[in-house]
C-alpha cells in the first residue's frame, strides 16, 4: 500500500497551500518492516524540513520585499543560493538580494534579505548538537551517531564537528571577558550582607594528556569542581600554559555556584605551585588547605617501601613504620614542625649504606621528596582531625574523580588518542558546560529564537481529518 505525505501550509491570512513531500510503498505482506524504517524516517524528516523551511524563508523574503516606511515595492538586484545546513539535512534558500528604497536611509545600496534571519548557515540547533554530542565522545563517533539518527547531511566529517565545537568554546571564552577576576567591594560591604549560606568547597587538581605536537610527553590541564552542601556542584578545566584568565573562570565557577561575597570558601588543593597561584587573593573569606588525600597517598607509598625493608632488616623495619605512623598522626592534627621530625628521621634510618634493601635509594629519594613536599606547603598544613570531626572537607578525593569525569573519560581513554594544547582547551570548555548543565543556556542566550518559550507556545496537538 501506499502512504502520501502531505504538508498543508497556512499563513496568517488563513491561505492554504498543499504540498507533497513524500509517498512511501509499504507491503503488508507479513515479511517487511511494520511501521517506519529508520532511513524512511530520515527521508521523511529531509522532505518535510525542505518544505518547512523553504516555506518559512518564502514568506518572510515577500513580508520583507516592501519598504517598511512607504510600503513601495523594493527593486530585485538578483539572487544567489545558501546552502542552509540544519539537523535535518541541508537546504537550499534563494537569498534575494534588493535594491534598498530612496526613502531609507542606507550606506549599502542594496542588501540580501535572509542575511539577517541567517547569518551563519549552520542552524543554532545543529550546533549545539553537535557541540554536545562531541564533548561526550569522540569527534568521529559524533558523526557517525548523528548520520546513524538523523538526516543529517552525508558530507559531515569530525573535522567540521571540532570546528563547530571550537566556535563554541571560543565564545565563551569570549563571554568571561565581563567576568571580575576579583571579589568587588570591601569589608564594610561584605558586612552588610546578608548571612550567607554553608560554607563552598572547592577542589583543584590537575590532570595530564598526550601532545600531539612531541610524541612522547604530556601537558597539564587543571580542573576544579565546586560543592555546596544546598547546589549542584559545577566544574571548571583549562590548560595551565594557555589560558589567561584562570582567575576569572575560578570567579565565574563560585558566582554560579551562588556564591555571596562573605561566604566562606575552602580551597582544597595538591600544593603544586601552578595549582595554588589560581587561589590566592581571590576571595576574602577563603582558606587554603593542602588537601589530606595527597598527604595520605605519599604516606602510603612510604609505607610500602617500609614493608619492603622489614624483609631484609625487620628492626630498621618496624622502626621506619612506627616513625611513618608517627609522622601521619602528627599531620594529621595539622602539628607540621613535629611531622617533619619524624620524617628526618627516617630519612636518616635510611641514608645508610650499611642498610640491606634493593630499593634502598629510591626509598631516600621518596623520603627527600616528602620533606620537602611538607616544607613548602606547610602554611596550607591544617588541623584535619578537628575539622573531620566537624565534619568540614578536607580532601580532594572528589577531585581526583573530577579528573576523571571532566579529562580522562573523553580525552586519555585511548592512549593513542593525542591533543593539541588549544584543542584540549577548547573541549574542557565545552565539556564543562555540558557537565554543568549549561550549554544550553549558552546557546539560547547567544540565540534567542533556540530558547523553549518561544517554540512550545506554537505546538498544537493534531486534529483528526474528516475521511
Ligand atoms: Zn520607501
Amino acid at each position: 500500500m501506499q502512504f502520501k505525505i502531505q504538508v498543508v501550509v497556512e499563513d496568517h491570512h488563513g491561505e492554504t497551500l498543499t504540498e507533497d513531500v513524500l509517498t512511501l510503498d509499504k507491503s503488508v505482506d507479513g515479511k517487511s518492516l511494520l511501521g517506519l524504517s529508520l532511513l524512511e524516517s530520515k527521508l521523511v524528516l529531509k522532505q518535510l524540513q525542505k518544505t518547512i523551511v523553504n516555506q518559512q524563508a518564502d514568506h518572510y523574503t515577500w513580508a520583507h520585499r516592501c519598504c517598511p516606511s512607504c510600503h513601495k515595492k523594493r527593486r530585485i538586484k538578483g539572487s544567489s543560493d545558501i546552502q542552509y545546513r540544519t539537523l535535518f539535512g541541508i537546504v537550499t534558500l534563494s537569498n534575494k538580494r534588493l535594491y534598498h528604497c530612496q526613502c531609507e536611509a542606507s550606506a549599502a545600496k542594496t542588501f540580501s534579505v535572509l542575511n539577517e534571519w541567517v547569518p551563519e548557515h549552520n542552524s543554532p540547533e545543529l550546533q549545539y548538537i553537535e557541540t554536545k554530542w562531541a564533548s561526550l565522545m569522540p569527534y568521529g563517533l559524533t558523526v557517525d551517531l548523528l548520520k546513524d539518527v538523523l538526516p543529517i547531511n552525508e558530507s559531515l566529517d569530525a573535522e567540521t564537528v571540532r570546528r563547530h565545537l571550537h566556535k563554541t568554546a571560543q565564545r565563551q571564552d569570549e563571554a568571561l571577558r565581563d567576568q571580575p577576576r576579583f571579589i568587588s567591594g570591601c569589608q564594610n560591604d561584605w558586612a552588610r550582607l546578608p548571612r550567607p549560606d554553608k560554607p563552598l568547597t572547592v577542589g583543584i587538581d590537575g590532570g595530564y594528556v598526550r601532545d600531539c605536537q612531541s610524541r612522547k610527553t604530556n601537558f597539564e590541564v587543571i580542573v576544579a569542581k565546586s560543592f555546596s552542601k544546598t547546589k549542584a556542584p559545577k566544574r571548571l578545566g583549562f590548560v595551565q600554559t594557555l589560558d589567561a584568565k584562570p582567575q576569572r573562570r575560578l570567579m565565574k565557577l563560585l558566582r554560579d555556584q551562588g556564591m555571596q561575597e562573605n561566604q566562606q570558601i575552602t580551597f582544597l588543593s595538591e600544593g603544586a605551585d601552578n595549582v595554588r597561584d589560581l587561589q590566592f587573593l581571590m576571595h576574602p573569606e577563603s582558606e587554603h588547605i593542602l588537601d589530606w588525600f595527597h598527604v595520605t597517598m605519599r604516606l602510603t607509598v612510604l609505607r610500602q617501601f617500609a614493608k619492603g625493608v622489614c624483609h631484609t632488616d625487620p628492626d630498621t623495619g618496624e622502626e621506619l613504620l612506627n616513625k611513618l605512623d608517627s609522622a601521619k598522626w602528627s599531620l594529621w592534627h595539622g602539628n607540621v614542625d613535629q611531622g617533619l621530625d619524624r620524617l628526618d628521621d627516617c630519612y636518616w634510618l635510611c641514608d645508610d649504606t650499611e642498610l640491606r634493601y634493593s630499593k634502598r635509594r629510591k626509598l631516600v629519594r621518596h623520603l627527600s621528596d616528602m620533606i620537602t613536599y611538607i616544607r613548602n606547603n606547610a602554611h596550607l598544613i591544617t588541623n584535619y582531625g578537628e575539622k573531620y570531626r566537624y565534619g568540614e572537607t578536607i580532601t580532594t578525593a572528589f577531585v581526583e574523580s573530577t579528573v576523571n569525569e571532566v579529562v580522562a573519560k573523553r580525552m586519555v581513554k585511548k592512549q593513542q588518542m593525542q591533543w593539541s594544547r588549544q584543542g584540549a582547551h577548547y573541549l574542557l570548555q565545552t565539556r564543562t558546560a555540558v557537565l554543568n548543565g549549561e550549554l544550553r543556556d549558552h546557546f539560547e542566550r547567544r540565540y534567542p529564537e533556540m530558547s523553549s518559550d518561544t517554540n512550545s507556545a506554537s505546538f498544537q496537538e493534531p486534529v483528526k481529518m474528516a475521511a
